[in-house]
């Protein structure tokens, strides 16, 4: 009989830990060997001695921390290549969510557990799809685990955009949009459906989007927002962090219309709240249909949630037959709630 994974994959104040391969996943406190499945910040902490993660992840690591901050062993591993460490064979699979953002599946004597990180089923011009792997346990997030969320596609949602920008050519539309995988994929979307002006960034999102580049995601023209004329920001699209949109930052520019870009905007109270007059339901995690789907796609008999609406996700898995369970870890949350 192969060992459950509830044997050798525990957790602990610093997050999942792997027992007989010796190393902690996205440890939400330094430690000697850290797998780590994005490079979100509550995912991807600073300061642990060896840390193996795809290429994409690393890179945006060093851009966001430092070289040296992100790892004194940085080790990549490419999708799909194997590597076993202490007899534990370690996989990483694309998981849709952000650039080099990966699943971290794990086969122990013949038992495999696969934890997604964050996930989304969403198309993503920015990075590689999610793939669902068969295994015994499912490790999910639950962040939007709740019937009332549903995403509708991006591009709906980016064509409610222009279409505000056309019916108001003097403002200057902002968009709210965290810095790593979400201002990316506005972009990119927005250049899907045919806009090629040049996009204005916040000078706290321009890092990530070079390193992207780098990486060679197409991005098209983009400029600092920051040294821009009032007068060329007149038609303009200007992204944001969520922080920037509300504050003096966006008060400098032309009659602004707020946007933001979040699987929150769905709840109109939240939109209102912050000051956004037009909401865009754009997400990077799953949405409740697409958390059922992945679960019943990977068909694990067990799912463990790490955290968001745990409840209602472990309430649905129960019927269709799935054990499952909260591992209500601390420290994660969602970047755009930030
Ligand atoms: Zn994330
Ligand atoms: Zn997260």
């Amino acid at each position: 009989m192969p060992p459950h994974p509830q044997t050798w994959l525990k957790t602990t104040p610093s997050g999942l830990f792997c027992e007989p391969g010796g190393f902690f996943i996205d440890p939400t406190r330094p430690v000697d060997r850290a797998v780590i499945s994005h490079a979100h910040a509550d995912h991807a902490r600073p300061g642990h001695a060896d840390v193996l993660a795809t290429a994409g992840t690393l890179a945006v690591m060093r851009t966001r921390m430092g070289a040296e901050r992100a790892g004194g062993q940085q080790q990549e591993l490419p999708y799909g290549e194997r590597l076993t460490v202490n007899g534990v064979a370690v996989t990483l699979v694309p998981a849709g969510h952000v650039l080099g953002s990966a699943q971290i599946v794990l086969d122990y004597e013949g038992s495999r557990a696969v934890i997604s990180g964050d996930y989304k089923r969403q198309p993503d011009p920015t990075c590689a799809a999610f793939q669902p792997v068969p295994c015994d346990v499912f490790v999910t997030e639950a962040t939007f685990g709740l019937p009332v969320f549903r995403h509708p596609p991006a591009t709906a949602e980016i064509h409610r955009l222009l279409a505000s920008v056309d019916l108001f050519p003097a403002r200057t539309h902002v968009v709210g949009c965290y810095a790593l995988g979400k201002c990316q994929r506005v972009i990119a979307v927005l250049r899907q459906c045919g806009y090629d002006k040049p996009i204005y960034l916040h000078g706290a999102h321009v890092a990530v989007c070079n390193t992207y580049r780098a990486l060679g995601v197409e991005l098209g023209e983009l400029r600092p927002a920051t040294v821009a004329a009032k007068a060329d920001l007149q038609g303009a699209i200007v992204l944001a962090p969520p922080s920037a949109i509300a504050d003096r930052w966006a008060r400098r520019l032309e009659d602004p219309v707020v946007c933001m870009a979040s699987g929150w905007m769905r709840i109109r109270q939240r939109a209102k709240a912050g000051g956004v007059e037009l909401p865009l339901i754009i997400s990077d995690h799953a949405d409740w249909d697409d958390l059922l789907r992945t679960i019943r796609e990977v068909g694990a008999p067990e799912i463990w949630v790490t955290h968001g609406a745990e409840e209602a996700l472990i309430h649905a898995a129960t019927r269709l037959q799935i054990r499952a369970r909260a591992l209500s870890l601390v420290g994660y949350g969602d970047e755009d709630a930030a």
